[in-house]
């Protein structure tokens, strides 16, 4: 669905490229975490799949069209649905479902067909009692929602995430998580760039950046074996793994591939 062709980006001006030689597959259906330090081209890496960007060299295709053809770009920016940091930066009425059908409108969808996909994303992102609400009686959580429906009431193909849960409190981040894996579990195809490891051990797929490289891109469970690799690129693994690791040093019998505290508490009291 997405793809990476030996892709650098260099912005202008810049000394060096933010991408450099990015190859990188995404399946449909599938929900790939991209994780690294600041300014390891997260950002530019997503902004690449819906065409904001262009590679300098290589190429992206998505849905089998190339983003450096101007002609696909209106067509591709209808299949990526991009959610950002600040979720108020990202709603632009007052009341919940006018804000949700922002987007339908605009695109001058049937009246009717707006009720419904209205409805259908609310429903989708566990709102559908605050649609007369007043947005800014939402939490931050609740905003990123939103947000998120406004997006799938456009019908896209892939939902690509850049860090939208940094500016969210630890409730509001564990909502938005549990929202988009109720999506990718629907057939939503998921990009979701985190600063957060501990919200990427539940997706299919880690995507480490370091320096605008591709560093790891690898299922949870191998990524999560490689431990100094990613303490040497600034990057803390779940708390759970580092436990995980450091009972592992002291001789306890543990596999490799737990990763989540259940399977740790599973791994050390086996017979509760
Ligand atoms: P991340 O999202 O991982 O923090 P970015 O993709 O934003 O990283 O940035 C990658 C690199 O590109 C960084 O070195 C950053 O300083 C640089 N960069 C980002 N945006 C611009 C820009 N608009 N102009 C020039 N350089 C930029
Ligand atoms: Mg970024």
């Amino acid at each position: 669905m997405i793809r990476f062709d030996h892709v650098t980006f260099q912005y202008e001006k810049a000394d060096s490229p933010a991408l450099k030689d990015v190859c990188l597959s995404i399946a449909q259906g599938e929900f790939i975490a991209v994780v690294g330090h600041n300014g390891s081209g997260k950002s530019t890496l997503a902004k690449h799949i819906n065409g904001l960007l262009v590679p300098t060299e290589g190429t992206v295709t998505v849905c089998g069209m190339r983003t450096d053809d101007e002609n696909n770009l209106l067509k591709i920016r209808q299949n990526i649905g991009m959610a950002f940091q600040n979720p108020d930066n990202q709603l632009v009425t007052t009341v919940v479902e006018e804000d949700v059908a922002f987007g339908p409108e605009n695109l001058g969808i049937d009246p009717k067909e707006i009720r419904v996909r209205v409805d259908e994303a609310l429903k989708a992102v566990g709102m559908t009692d605050y649609a007369e609400y007043a947005v800014h009686h939402l939490s931050g959580g609740q905003k990123q929602r939103i947000a998120i429906a406004g997006i799938l009431a456009l019908k896209p193909q892939v939902l690509v995430l850049d860090e939208a849960s940094a500016m969210l409190d630890p409730s509001g981040r564990i909502e938005l998580l549990e929202t988009v894996h109720r999506l990718h579990d629907s057939g939503m195809t998921v990009v979701m760039v985190t600063q957060y490891m501990e919200e990427t051990t539940g997706c299919d797929r880690i995507v480490v950046m370091k320096g605008g490289c591709v560093l790891l891109d690898d299922t949870p469970q191998e990524v999560f074996r490689h431990t100094d690799l990613l303490l040497e690129s600034n990057l803390v693994p779940p708390e759970t793994v580092i436990v995980r690791d450091s009972l592992k040093s002291l001789g306890y019998s543990i596999p490799d591939d737990v990763l989540t505290a259940k399977q740790l508490a599973e791994a050390l009291c086996p017979s509760k």
